[in-house]
């Protein structure tokens, strides 16, 4: 398995482990408010890998510290996806949400040393004595409030004895600080909202930056990784830590360190955009091909493997860029051209037929499986009178560039013989609607003969006509405009899925599975989809072109 293998975060923990500490324990912490998408693959390789390289661990903990948006759903569509990509974590998974209890006591705790207060302005006032960045904050009117009179109101905030928003609890600080997260953050607010977990069991929830660090905290992890928009909140991560790890006795100090988050250009990564693609229908769900969550990436016919090598191959960088989602696409390709069976499927199918073949006559010829692979062999594959090529591969008037089939020129057929094209039939409108070829039966692929070696310029796919299987295949376009550079969702492109309905497949495919993937000949690699198919008849979603389609 690919690992991270050296960047600036791989240094500071080869450093720690020199100067005596021994352990390594990450954790990737989601909040369950919707499906993971590639930028979390790059987080969940990160953390898994860093605890692999160095003999560790990495817990898989749900930030579900915010009832309202959370859900079940995506607690277990995030556990399947860490898996899928090939991750075990440490012991049971955790939640932020089994640790209530303690964050309750740790509040407490602050308020008795005198380090947190409820304060009862409203959000309103409270954005007004915040300050700006130039100007220092006032203090509330409710800061010196007695440590009795704040025990008393954050019980009764507990006992839910307060609308929302009528009461928060916040740190107590600095309001001059230049750092605004310094400014008395809320720490503990009021929300009367079922949670996922816990049910109606409390009314008040810790905000993200007093929950996080006591979540690293009381699991004892070593080195927290985060993006970089933490960067400015790591002064209130380590105020809430230290205040906190000599009454708490938490086991480690954790240490947060941040790096760049992806960016994949064209593309949306925020789990609330996605959500509304979903919710509106743009899309068929959040694994749908088109969408660059994890889930879609499989059902696309990404794997693992390649996922993995992406997020190796464009490092851990400690300021922000955008990645081209080429290198993604590169990526996949590498992994499909070397593991993908071949296949040949006609996506716009016109008719031969081979008029000195003779009728009713069907004949197996022997296919590679994978060139890449000889040793998986061949395969069978029928030929017969009468055979499907793609309408693009015959043109009537061509340039000598052309190399596919026109009149009275020859092609080879894949896997089959040399066939010329006599003459061509066409309706009364004038469009192409089938061609007359002969064949030259002496020139079969790999029969040893003088012929079978005759080089012609063009080799086209094809299938038999009368053991087709009928086929329904996806083509995708980007699903946000490229270069656009209108807010979301004016960016999404509204036109990006084309069904294929008349696809002619070699017969094989009959006994594809869902998520199995093929490289189509000349075509590009194709995934079976796991939702629209059915027995023996699978329907193909376009995983990505090829690199250097032959068409001559
Ligand atoms: P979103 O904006 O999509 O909701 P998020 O950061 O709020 O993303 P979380 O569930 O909080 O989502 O993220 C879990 C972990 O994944 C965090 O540690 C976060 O930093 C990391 N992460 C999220 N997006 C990216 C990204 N684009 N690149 C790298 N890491 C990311
Ligand atoms: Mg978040």
């Amino acid at each position: 398995m690919s690992s991270v293998s050296s960047n600036f975060i791989q240094n500071i923990i080869t450093e720690d482990i020199a100067n005596g500490k021994t352990k390594v324990l990450t954790r990737f912490p989601p909040e369950p408010n919707g499906y993971l998408h590639i930028g979390h693959a790059k987080s969940i390789c990160l953390n898994f890998g860093l605890a692999m390289n160095n003999n560790g661990l990495c817990n898989l903990r749900f930030d579900d510290t915010n009832p309202a948006k959370e859900d079940d759903e995506y607690v277990q569509s995030i556990m399947n996806d860490v898996k899928w990509l090939g991750f075990t974590w440490n012991g049971e998974v955790k939640y932020a949400s089994d640790y209530f209890d303690i964050f309750y006591k740790c509040a407490v705790e602050l308020i008795k040393m005198g380090k947190a207060f409820v304060c009862d302005l409203s959000a309103e006032e409270m954005r007004e004595y915040r300050g700006t960045l130039t100007e220092p904050g006032k203090d509330s009117p409710y800061r010196n409030r007695s440590i009795e009179e704040n025990l008393d109101l954050f019980e009764r905030m507990k006992n839910g004895e307060f609308p929302d928003g009528a009461r928060v609890l916040r740190a107590k600080i600095d309001m001059s600080s230049p750092n605004m997260n310094m400014r008395d953050p809320v720490i503990y607010r009021i929300v009367h909202e079922n949670h996922h977990r816990t049910g109606n069991k409390w009314c008040i929830y810790p905000m993200y930056d007093f929950a996080h660090p006591l979540e690293d905290a009381i699991e004892g992890i070593t080195h927290s990784v985060c993006t970089l928009e933490f960067e400015d909140h790591r002064p209130i991560y380590d105020w809430c830590v230290d205040n906190l790890i000599d009454v708490m006795d938490f086991p480690y100090r954790p240490r947060q360190i941040e790096f760049a988050r992806l960016e994949l250009a064209d593309t949306v990564t925020s789990k609330r955009k996605l959500k509304a693609l979903v919710d509106e229908g743009v899309v068929d769900g959040w694994d749908d091909p088109r969408m660059p969550t994890i889930s879609g990436l499989r059902r696309r016919g990404y794997t693992p493997e390649a996922i993995r090598d992406f997020c190796e191959r464009i490092g851990v960088a400690k300021s922000n860029s955008t990645v081209d989602a080429a290198v993604l696409e590169y990526c996949l390709r590498e992994d499909l051209n070397m593991n993908a069976p071949r296949a040949m499927v006609v996506l716009d199918p016109l008719k031969i037929t081979i008029t000195n073949y003779p009728e009713g006559q069907i004949e197996y010829l022997d296919a590679e499986i994978n060139p890449n692979k000889p040793e998986l062999g061949t395969y069978k594959i029928p030929f017969g009178r009468e055979i499907y090529i793609e309408q693009e591969d015959f043109r009537e008037e061509a340039n000598k560039k052309f190399f596919r089939l026109k009149p009275g020129k020859e092609v080879r057929l894949k896997h089959a013989y040399i066939i010329c094209c006599d003459e061509v039939i066409k309706d009364e409108n004038g469009k192409v609607i089938e061609l007359k070829c002969s064949y030259d039966p002496e020139s079969k692929s790999g029969s040893g003969s003088e012929a079978s070696a005759r080089k012609v310029k063009g080799t086209l796919h094809w299938v038999e006509a009368s053991n087709a299987l009928d086929v329904e295949v996806r083509m995708f376009d980007k699903l946000f405009i490229p270069g656009c550079t209108e807010e979301f969702p004016k960016n999404v492109n509204r036109d990006s899925l084309k069904i294929l309905t008349n696809c002619k497949a070699e017969p094989n495919l009959a006994q594809a599975k869902a998520g199995d993937k093929f490289q189509f000949l000349r075509m590009g690699y194709f995934c079976v989809d796991n939702r629209y198919s059915s027995e023996g008849h699978p329907v193909f979603n376009h995983t990505v072109s090829l690199k250097d389609s032959f068409k001559g």
